[in-house]
């Protein structure tokens, strides 16, 4: 039985963090520092196209900063491609995978021809176009060297797992079940590899956090319905499901969400223009007391 509280900060390294990435990663510190267990820090730059080593070093480095500290060695994602591998394979042994050939235009064409999201792709699911393509012209597109995304196919997946209702908790929102029909209305047959990405976000998290023991998932509520989808993707591998506790997202005054590109400094501009680490703690709403400040 695990008795102490395993938590974990992600973030992935695309740009310098701002106060957003400092609040979410102290909520996992001090749960963990407050329950006497572990704080784990992972690097997620499976997205090979838009993560940087220097953004890499940049949050190791702001994180120190702040006064946090975490149990060595980082894992980081790059380095485990041949696990996310090895996981991809053992869905696509179960015939849960399918290769998907589609461009984005042609999904957002389909999406568009059958009456829905007339702003195109986000908020509507894909439509599941190359779930229906044949053992043979999969083999021959393959051959023929036509680019493809490997999809997870849900409905296949949510008969796959024998152990429905898949539950879940979350400390604020209490159980939670997951719905199939949610699922393939709100994600449909989503993405797990591409050519130039070869795992996803979502395998690859809900690998690491079975991996490294993780108990409690802290991070921002924007990702609440995600995790729906990673309790199937734990059912399918038998990992164990940790709590989770999705938090608040920090706002601008005008109640949008922070964004390094629109409105929120760096933690580094803001060190650089002389604010302190319990200066940004009392900014983000933590007490700088329990960063040692
Ligand atoms: N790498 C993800 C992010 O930065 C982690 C999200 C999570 O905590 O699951 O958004």
């Amino acid at each position: 039985m695990q008795s102490d509280i395993v938590t974990r900060c992600a973030p992935s390294p695309t740009g310098y963090l701002h106060a957003g990435h400092a609040y979410a990663a102290g909520i996992a510190f001090l749960r963990a520092r407050q329950a006497g267990g572990r704080f784990l820090l992972r690097i997620e730059d499976i997205d090979i196209t838009r993560c940087r080593p220097e953004f890499a070093a940049a949050i190791l480095e702001d994180f120190a900063w702040l006064g946090l500290s975490w149990e060595q060695p980082v894992r980081r994602q790059s380095q485990h491609f041949a696990e996310y591998a090895a996981a991809l394979d053992s869905l696509r042994q179960r015939g849960l995978l399918y290769p998907c050939f589609c461009t984005r235009k042609q999904i957002q064409a389909e999406i568009a021809a059958a009456g829905h999201a007339p702003h195109g792709f986000e908020g509507a699911v894909y439509p599941g176009t190359c779930r229906h393509l044949g053992a043979t012209e999969r083999a021959e597109r393959i051959a023929a060297g036509e680019a493809y995304a490997l999809r997870l196919d849900i409905a296949a997946a949510c008969r796959h797992t024998g152990n429905w209702p898949l539950r879940w908790h979350d400390e604020e929102a209490g159980a939670q079940s997951v719905m199939p029909e949610l699922l393939a209305q709100g994600f449909g047959d989503v993405v797990l590899a591409r050519k130039e990405i070869p795992a996803s976000y979502h395998l690859c998290v809900c690998h690491d956090d079975a991996l490294q023991g993780i108990t409690l998932v802290t991070r921002g509520n924007d990702l609440f319905g995600a995790t729906h989808l990673h309790r199937l993707l734990q059912a399918l591998f038998d990992w164990p499901a940790p709590a989770y506790a999705h938090h608040r997202l920090l706002l601008t005054d005008s109640g949008e969400r922070l964004a390094k590109r629109r409105n929120a400094p760096a933690l580094r501009d803001l060190r650089a223009a002389g604010i302190t680490p319990a200066g940004i703690w009392q900014q983000v709403g933590l007490d700088p007391g329990g960063f040692g400040f």
